[in-house]
């Protein structure tokens, strides 16, 4: 039998809640397909700030160094929010942890299911159809850490500011890499979005993107798409896209896009990949739900788990190679919602179950 190690990092708010969900999920999936996990919890975040005077303490980062991947909940809250702002948990754990594990690349996958389209701002025949699209993002280049980055007052009085986009062949070649593994276990399809009529990092990043397909599969279908092109057609016909592959700044607006036309942040799981193999010989991953720690309904039992146990899911997919295991939870987690199940955040009004009993019922349908 197989053991998996990870950290699991609940931090604040409902992450703690939903953790635990998502712990119980992975051992229950464990038996079913044959994986033992060992796993250690520490804090992050706010709680790491109460205990240990730092939102990241450094036993918490040994303890990710030593493993190979990192199941995360979400930091912040109220509490810590007149700390300045270098100081405040997202900032101060994210940020470093993205750092120490080179976490270049960025997956959020847009999944909507069919019975809960009235969650999402799209026209009911669009989204009727469901929603299924991965967003891969490069995260560590172009215009958000390019130099020169400055400002400065000029001759005449005006301000001039100046923010740089650098993208190297080497940087696209890799986020390149992670979109055709992600779209082998998919539909086959890249989509990869730029702005080749005005950019030169653009003309670049297609380029690369090109000669980068062609060597890894030839067998994807490869589209190119301006990014203004691209936010229209998210929201016309989002089912025309399998996997989104783009720079920094351009995903950042899309995903952000993409997870609102899916309705509940709550449903919505992403996944950090690094530079580095992990043990296993998959990449090293930081696994996430797409929302904060919701501190208008933390300590009630009333968060939806389900972008945890998701998180949890794309772990076994990225960072142990384990696809049957994590479409087991996948499956796990959409027959509950067939099953009519919902928790606060997706109920609409009807009849809401808590954390534990949309858990338990996930539990249930695993396989
Ligand atoms: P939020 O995502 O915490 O909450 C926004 C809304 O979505 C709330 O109404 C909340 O109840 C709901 N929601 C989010 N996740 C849910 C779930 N699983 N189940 C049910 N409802 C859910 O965003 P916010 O209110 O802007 O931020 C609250 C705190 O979280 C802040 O301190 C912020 O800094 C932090 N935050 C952390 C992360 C992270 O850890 N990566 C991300 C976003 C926000």
């Amino acid at each position: 039998m197989n053991t998996i190690h990870f950290t699991n990092l609940p931090g604040d708010g409902i992450g703690t809640e939903v953790m635990s969900v998502a712990l119980k999920v992975l051992e229950k999936t464990g038996k079913a397909h044959n994986f033992s996990c060992e796993t250690t919890c520490h804090d992050v975040g706010g709680i790491g700030i109460d205990n240990h005077g730092t939102a990241l303490p450094e036993s918490t980062l040994k303890a990710c160094q030593a493993v190979d991947a990192i199941l995360f909940g979400s930091v912040g809250g109220p509490k810590w929010e007149s700390l300045p702002p270098k100081e405040q948990p997202e900032r101060a754990a994210l940020l470093p942890l993205r750092k120490a594990f080179e976490l270049f690349a960025n997956l959020r996958p847009g999944n909507l299911f069919p019975e809960l389209a009235d969650l999402s701002p799209l026209r009911s025949d669009v989204a009727s159809a469901g929603i299924d699209v991965l967003c891969v993002r490069e995260l560590t280049g172009g215009i958000y850490f390019g130099q020169p980055k400055s400002t400065r007052t000029l001759e005449d009085g005006q301000k001039e500011a100046i923010d740089t986009m650098v993208y190297r062949s080497g940087e696209v070649e890799r986020i390149t890499e992670v979109a055709v593994r992600a779209a082998a276990l998919r539909g086959k399809k890249i989509c990869s979005v730029d702005k080749a009529n005005v950019l030169e990092t653009s003309v670049l990043w297609r380029q690369t993107v090109v000669d980068c397909v062609k060597n890894l599969d030839p067998t994807i279908e490869l589209s190119h798409m301006y990014v203004d092109n691209a936010a229209m057609q998210l929201v016309r016909n989002p089912n025309q896209f399998d996997v989104l592959l783009t720079e920094n700044m351009f995903g950042d607006i899309l995903s952000d896009e993409l997870a609102v036309i899916c309705g509940s942040l709550g449903m919505l799981a992403s996944a950090s990949l690094g530079t580095g193999k992990n043990s296993t010989g998959h990449p090293y991953g930081l696994y996430e739900p797409a929302g904060g720690t919701a501190p208008d309904i933390a300590g009630q039992g009333l968060a939806n788990p389900c972008a945890q146990v998701l998180s949890a899911a794309l772990m076994l997919r990225y960072s142990f190679g384990m696809e049957n295991a994590a479409q087991a939870i996948e499956n796990a987690v959409k027959e509950t919602i067939r099953s009519g199940l919902r928790t606060g955040d997706i109920a609409q009004g009807g009849t809401a179950v808590g954390t534990e009993e949309m858990g338990n019922a996930i539990l249930s349908r695993i396989i």
